[in-house]
């Protein structure tokens, strides 16, 4: 060990689903230093963010004390600076704050009806957290108006594989890319938002396997690509059918794999064939020959994976996009074997375990529907409490439901937010503020004064990732342990417990013993909920092995890092597919809004910004809201690299730095979406997926003019 430090503590790295092991260096009850550890997903590397992503938790902006929000003051996002909290706010006790957190939601959940609350949860807390909270909204609330930021991201590619493949999660680890033969990945930039999966990906290139990258921008993984296709946005389904049609119609389909393993493949083959790489190319702006030539190399690849990112699930097509890439994994035999499959790469450190854990509104745990009879019935045994059969409201229909007439009975009047900034996340910003703002009780509990907590009527100080216990899934469906590295500052108090305690003020006899607000116990009845899949990861099994893949259904079963091999868990255990039409985006470019606007992320900064704008380093080289743009747009607008710009859409409108990025196509502006001065989602579009319920945030018009 080092000396110079007074302990070190191993746990996870609290940013991407990639789940890098890593162990903190503490030294006076503060983090000095983190180091990668050897952990099954990054073999001792870490990105810059986990690396030196971790003094947010020592920021002086740290909430400390839980606050109320003063009588008369407007709920309004009024410009006022985190050390002004004052003027809106005052502090108060624990028993204050939680009997008036409480009471609120109980009175209107006993005055209006159980479905005038919702609840948001947070990928970004333990599976032990996402447990418990979406057990107080179905049991406490009384709904299933529970969801979390999983709607805004991979929502549309789990309704394709379930409805596919009978299992939302991936079918082989990232790490498999050393033993493809060709990996596609789509609308993914894996350099900056997944960096140590880009790594392995880059590792085996240098080996040998091909990497086709396909997107609208030509990020960095192209410098290591075989092929990359900068597809026009919103030509994905094209693209993807005109692959599938190549597959199918030069007779490259794994004919016995689609006998023995798959349904509906006469009505895909059908369907396809209208459209062949000839027609799709000017759709597509890819040549018909680079399709064809990729289509085949996929096809005829010993082992050929599907990596892919919200670049393809966040658009009103995100689930037909899903299915075209199960349609083209199964036709040419891709599954089910190592280097193969389908990976939707999962973005927060727990977006795959809050999901599994329950935290979306039409599943129970373990993906069990609400509105079916024996998953209904069986959760209300377990639990011992009449449960709603039907399913909740999602993310972007809850914010809508806020602002509902007053006559509306499933109007939202109560919520409860832990760890999730929909006042910066939600797409439509104006409008998800003004939900917020709508609200006649908002309840936020966070670790700053996020843009949401300043729109509450309680805030709650939480608990850091390094100043808990607690377990989370990464992308590769890996349960990791994280330890606690810190005490708490101040009065804040680990978030187990506050859901705890207000679970009890809302009538619920709850009682888990033990040290860390008895996250063993949550855990444990977590288990007995998701048996299908952890029953063989006791909490003294994640103790000694801290890493342990599902499904894994027994103490002695060393889990299933591929799954698939000889069938599928559907009904029939075939693969179903699904064909797939062109549905447009539904905001195009026109003569007022010429642009397209492109949202996601960038390599140091994480989402709304909570965390990463409060990390030192990290603030240091990205410090400026930027809008990327191709130097010969930049050229004709008059705006110099470097000027302001302002970016307008229906919307909103916000000014921000232009950045010269010729890898982003003409006509087109890319914004990352961590900056609060600048909000990317104040000129987002909601429009949503029909079956996935995911806004089409990947996509929108905007004009742009200098300053
Ligand atoms: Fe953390 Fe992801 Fe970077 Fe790994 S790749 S260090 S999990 S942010």
């Amino acid at each position: 060990g080092d000396r110079s430090v007074d302990r070190e503590v191993d746990s996870v790295c609290p940013y991407c689903g990639v789940g890098c092991l890593i162990s903190y260096q503490v030294k006076d009850d503060r983090i000095v230093a983190v180091q990668g550890r050897d952990g099954p997903a990054n073999r001792g590397r870490l990105c810059v963010k986990g690396r030196f992503g971790f003094d947010y938790v020592h920021h002086r902006q740290r909430l400390t004390r839980p606050l109320i929000r003063k009588p008369g003051v407007p709920k309004a996002l009024s410009g006022l600076k985190p050390e002004q909290w004052f003027e809106v706010f005052r502090e108060a006790s624990w028993d204050e704050a939680l009997d008036l957190a409480a009471g609120g939601l109980k009175r209107l959940r006993d005055t209006k009806g159980p479905k005038s609350l919702a609840g948001f949860g947070s990928a970004k807390g333990s599976n032990e957290e996402a447990y418990l909270f979406q057990k107080l909204v179905r049991t406490g609330f009384g709904s299933n108006n529970v969801d979390h930021c999983t709607r805004l991201c991979h929502a549309s590619s789990v309704a394709a594989l379930l409805e596919g493949v009978g299992s939302g999660a991936v079918s082989n680890p990232v790490n498999d890319v050393q033993h493809a033969e060709l990996i596609l990945v789509i609308g993914a930039n894996p350099s900056s938002n997944h960096p140590v999966a880009a790594t392995w990906m880059k590792n085996a290139a240098a080996r040998g396997t091909k990497i086709v990258l396909a997107d609208p921008r030509r990020t960095e993984l192209s410098r290591h690509a075989w092929r990359t296709l900068q597809f026009k946005a919103d030509a994905d389904v094209a693209l993807l059918n005109a692959l599938i049609h190549t597959v199918i119609h030069e007779g490259l389909a794994d004919q016995d794999f689609v006998r023995e393993r798959t349904a509906n493949y006469e009505a895909l083959a059908a369907h396809v064939a209208d459209y062949s790489p000839e027609r799709m190319a000017p759709l597509c702006g890819i040549p018909a020959e680079t399709i064809r030539e990729v289509a085949r190399a996929f096809a005829t690849a010993r082992a050929a994976m599907v990596l892919w990112g919200m670049g393809i699930s966040q658009h009103v097509h995100g689930t037909d996009n899903a299915r075209c890439l199960i349609s083209l994994v199964a036709v040419s035999g891709q599954i089910g074997k190592p280097g193969s499959g389908l990976h939707p790469l999962r973005g927060q450190n727990n977006v795959q375990g809050a999901s599994d854990a329950g935290l979306i509104p039409m599943m129970f745990p373990n993906y069990q529907r609400v509105d079916n009879a024996d998953a209904h019935a069986w959760f209300e045994r377990f639990w011992g409490t009449p449960l709603d059969p039907t399913p909740g409201y999602t993310v972007v229909e809850i914010m809508h439901k806020a602002l509902a007439p007053d006559d509306d009975s499933h109007k939202i009047r109560g919520m409860y937010i832990l760890g999730e900034n929909p006042a910066m996340s939600d797409p439509d910003l104006n409008h998800a503020r003004a939900g917020l703002a709508a609200l006649e009780h908002l309840v936020v509990q966070d670790l700053f004064l996020t843009e949401t907590a300043w729109l509450a009527d309680v805030v709650l100080p939480a608990s850091g990732w390094p100043e808990k216990t607690g377990t989370v899934t990464n992308t590769d469906r890996m349960v990791q342990l994280g330890r606690r590295a810190l005490p708490l500052p101040g009065d804040a108090r680990l978030d187990l417990w506050i859901v705890q305690q207000l679970a009890r003020r809302m009538g619920l006899d709850w009682r888990y013993e033990g040290d860390d607000a008895g996250v063993a116990a949550v855990y444990e009845e977590m288990r007995q909920a998701m048996h299908a899949s952890i029953a063989g990861i006791s909490w003294e099994r994640l103790q000694r092995e801290h890493s342990v893949t599902y499904p894994c259904l027994s103490e002695d079963d060393p889990g299933q890092p591929i799954v698939f091999i000889d069938r599928v868990p559907t009904a029939d255990g075939r693969i179903r597919l699904v064909p797939a039409d062109i549905v447009p985006a539904d905001e195009r470019p026109d003569d007022d809004y010429p642009f397209v606007l492109i949202t996601g992320r960038q390599l140091e900064h994480w989402h709304t910004g909570s965390m990463t704008r409060r990390a030192d380093v990290l603030d240091a080289i990205e410090p400026l809201p930027v809008a990327s743009l191709h130097g010969i747009d930049l050229q004709r607008l008059g705006v110099a690299p470097d000027g302001l710009l302002t970016v307008e859409s229906r919307r909103g409108r916000v000014t921000l730095h232009a950045r010269r990025d010729d890898g982003t196509p003409l006509g087109t502006v890319f914004i990352p979406f961590a900056f609060a001065e600048a909000a990317a989602n104040l000129l987002t579009n909601d429009a949503l997926d029909p079956f996935g319920k995911i806004a089409e945030v990947k996509y929108c018009a905007v004009r742009l003019s200098p300053g």
